[in-house]
């Protein structure tokens, strides 16, 4: 085994993740840069683009989502949007350096027949030249292979918060139906792409939890998105969820790469509530991907920075945007 191999594990328990936590700040930042410089190039950030394809009536109740029905929240209801509107987000993010397109869908659980589609837009995003994800919800181990087939890259699927915190997160399905969905879609060979969001009012326990579930499952995600709540007002958490401590998140951003050290930690939904110097942090405790190359995420609500501002941010911080291996 080598030194690099050691780092990976799957045992951890919660008095070793919270001891992380429990670190100062700037030994807790020393020892997840250097996990970083292990596993990766200190100075590329990935740049993925998330698209959503078909937008609210989502019949699930999580208390942060202005896409679910129980948000009271103006949105602009869209159906699964046409092929060539997918395919020109996508051609338009690659055409900024994106090297990833992520589809995102408001649904419960994929529909079958929405499957064909999907698998369409799939094979068309291959042929682009970019690494596919999907995010449609839960999966039967079925539907998870027929994605595969499609030659599906990765499957985004967040635990967003630990076991324990969930009821007050989500009611209309349970944790196990995450991991079961997670489960089916490893076994079918597609990639995990699987994190949480902070500043939901969970403790510091919970967060340690989450990344606990994270890095113990039998293989650790290839993308661990990490969001920060964006308080949508009309949203039971957006309205209710004390305001989280900067530096709370910038912390988990560490443990998390402590803890799965080959893993893409990305900064995802709530880089617009970030100044330029907290981003720089999260990268310095270990984050190496961004959700970003267009201004709307899924909904008007939750935005990213204008990507202008990405690369002169990058710029400035002497980052180049990474490249996957051919
Ligand atoms: Fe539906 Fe996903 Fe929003 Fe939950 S997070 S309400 S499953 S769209």
């Amino acid at each position: 085994m080598t030194a690099t191999e050691a780092h990976i594990r799957h045992n951890w328990t919660l008095d070793e993740a919270q001891a992380l936590f429990n670190l100062s700040f700037a030994d807790l930042l020393y020892q997840a840069q250097t996990v970083h410089r292990q596993y990766f190039d200190p100075n590329q950030i990935q740049l993925c683009t998330v698209m959503s394809i078909k937008t609210g009536l989502c019949p699930e109740d999580c208390g942060y989502c202005s896409q679910s029905q129980s948000a009271n929240v103006e949105l602009k209801l869209e159906k699964l949007q046409p092929l060539e509107e997918i395919l020109s987000t996508a051609k338009e993010a690659k055409a900024k350096g994106a090297t990833r397109f992520c589809a995102a869908a408001a649904w419960r659980n994929l529909p079958n027949s929405a499957l064909k589609k999907i698998q369409t837009i799939i094979g068309e995003v291959k042929a682009l030249g970019m690494e596919s994800c999907m995010c449609l919800g839960m999966l039967t181990a079925e539907q998870a292979q027929a994605l595969a087939d499609a030659g599906l890259d990765y499957y985004n699927h967040n635990v967003n918060s630990s076991r324990e915190f969930y009821p007050n997160v989500t009611t209309t399905h349970t944790y196990q139906d995450r991991l079961d969905t997670l489960e089916y879609v490893r076994n079918a060979g597609i990639k995990v792409c699987c994190g949480g969001i902070l500043g939901l009012g969970e403790s510091v326990t919970d967060r340690a939890n989450m990344l606990i579930v994270l890095a113990n499952l039998p293989e650790h995600p290839c993308s661990v998105p990490i969001n920060y709540l964006t308080r949508v007002p009309g949203t039971r958490l957006g309205d209710n969820a004390p305001k989280l401590d900067n530096f709370d998140f910038i912390r988990t951003i560490a443990v998390a790469r402590i803890m799965m050290p080959r893993a893409f930690v990305r900064l995802s939904a709530g880089r617009n509530e970030m100044s330029d110097e907290m981003q720089a942090l999260c990268f310095q405790a270990g984050a190496n991907s961004i959700h970003g190359a267009r201004k709307v995420m899924l909904t008007k609500y939750v935005t990213n920075p204008d990507f202008d501002n990405d690369m002169y941010l990058f710029q400035r911080l002497g980052v180049a945007l990474y490249t996957p291996p051919t």
